[in-house]
């Protein structure tokens, strides 16, 4: 039997200290943080599914020092270390994987980071993985066993190692010790063609595609083994593209007895079929991307001008998507070209007025392969070529158009107290639970 140890080097840490101290002191912006940083890494649970039946997996979690994790393989004797990692914990990752090469480890990288820039990763691993990795992970070990591993499996290219979702499989949960975790998630499809210009996901593993529901329910029953009342977080770009497949999703999630959580586009709000049943299968939240207060921004965002063209009813859509009882959590992206001074006090108000029960403001990040990175490095704003640590979304890592970049730092962190203070916070939460008791007892009479 041969072993192979996956490794998710997870957790990211703000860089700008004043923003940190500010950060850790806002229960609203410490409760998501908190969340997502006790997610599994799916992706490596999924590869795991499809390592051959001959090796035996286990999995690691490095989210702060990667040295326990680098004792453990070392002590447990793996023959091929896998290390997937976001950008802003790239350079552990790569750390990690040089140790364990020096100590004749066979390491392979791969994942969003890795597939967006394999030169510099391929300095640092045996193999890399590009795109997705059901296939590539099978073939590689197979090759591994035989002595002929190549340095790149890159299912972009590959059309053997490209991934039908056909051929799902249901993750290995059961690698999991469960009582680390809030919630588990699983995937139902990958990629969004919407082609945000920042957005990492959309497109980098995979172009859009959705899971057959009969492997979503197989996902679901082997949840419902290990975990009966989990919280299940759909772990994809931009869940309801499909209306029609969606409600099928959604009928399928209401026969468990799960909350759960997903992030969509706007379009949803269009359904009212589609938010009625959402609300009735135990959908708890869903976090949409609105991205700017402004329209000018939203303008060439993406490929068709969509988010623009929804953008004068935003809030008329936030509005109906709560009065149906389902909580919308609403991301907003500052330092974009359009933003001047103002657009920190404009998206104060915006939040206020739309009642949105949740919010997350991020600063705009050029992540590696994203046509917004290489715009800026076009354009030389960049404040450094390479810059991974500090894609933590919370780091300013380029020279911004309407404003300097102190304005937009300090904008920034101001506007995180005002929307994330305690009093803030429980507004939003007190709003839009009478919202939901009031539609609960229209719904009940
Ligand atoms: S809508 Fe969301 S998932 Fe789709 S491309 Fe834009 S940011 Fe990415």
């Amino acid at each position: 039997m041969h072993k192979i140890a996956l490794v998710a080097i997870s957790g990211v840490r703000v860089k700008d200290q004043e923003l940190a101290q500010v950060g850790l002191t806002l229960p609203g912006f410490i409760e998501r943080s908190r969340v997502i940083s006790s997610l599994p890494s799916l992706g490596l649970l999924t590869l795991a599914a499809h390592v051959p039946n001959n090796w035996e997996c286990t999995y690691i979690e490095a989210s702060e020092s990667i040295d326990p994790a680098y004792t453990r393989i070392l002590t447990d004797g793996y023959d091929v270390v896998a290390i997937s990692s976001l950008a802003a914990r790239i350079d552990d990752a790569y750390h990690l994987a040089d140790r364990l090469r020096k100590n004749g480890r066979f390491v392979a990288m791969g994942g969003l980071h890795v597939t967006a820039c394999p030169q510099e990763a391929a300095q640092h691993a045996d193999t890399i993985i590009q795109g997705e990795g059901e296939r590539a992970i099978h073939a590689c070990l197979k090759d591994f066993e035989n002595g002929t591993t190549r340095a790149v499996y890159n299912s972009l290219q590959t059309p053997g190692l490209r991934f039908d979702f056909k051929d799902s499989k249901v993750p290995r949960y059961d690698l999991l010790n469960l009582s680390k975790y809030n919630r588990l998630t699983i995937q139902t499809s990958r990629g969004c063609p919407l082609n945000c210009s920042f957005c990492a996901a959309s497109k980098t593993i995979s172009t859009y595609k959705k899971k057959p529901i009969k492997h979503i329910r197989s996902e679901l029953d082997a949840i419902l083994k290990i975990w009966p009342d989990a919280f299940i977080e759909l772990a994809d770009d931009n869940t309801f593209i499909d209306k029609r497949w969606s409600k099928e999703l959604v009928q399928l999630l209401s026969e468990y007895p799960f909350k759960w959580f997903t992030e969509s586009d706007i379009s949803v709000a269009d359904n009212d079929s589609l938010l009625e049943a959402l609300a009735d299968s135990g959908c708890a939240q869903v976090l949409i991307g609105f991205e700017s207060v402004n329209q000018a921004p939203l303008v060439s965002i993406d490929q068709n001008n969509w988010k623009a063209r929804r953008w004068s009813r935003y809030i008329e859509s936030i509005r109906k998507i709560q009065s149906f009882g389902i909580s919308v959590n609403g991301c907003f992206i500052l330092g974009h070209d359009g933003d001047d001074p103002s657009v920190f006090q404009k998206t104060y108000e915006f939040i206020q007025e739309s009642g949105l029960s949740e919010v997350q403001i991020t600063l705009l990040t050029p992540f590696p392969g994203t046509d917004l990175y290489h715009r800026l490095n076009r354009e030389d704003r960049l404040f450094k070529e390479t810059f991974w640590d500090q894609c933590t979304l919370f780091d300013l890592t380029f020279h911004p158009k309407g404003m300097s970049a102190e304005q937009l730092t300090t904008g920034f962190r101001q506007l995180m107290v005002d929307l994330y203070n305690p009093e803030a916070t429980w507004q939003r939460k007190r709003a839009f639970a009478q919202q939901r008791r009031l539609r609960n007892h229209e719904t009940n009479r």
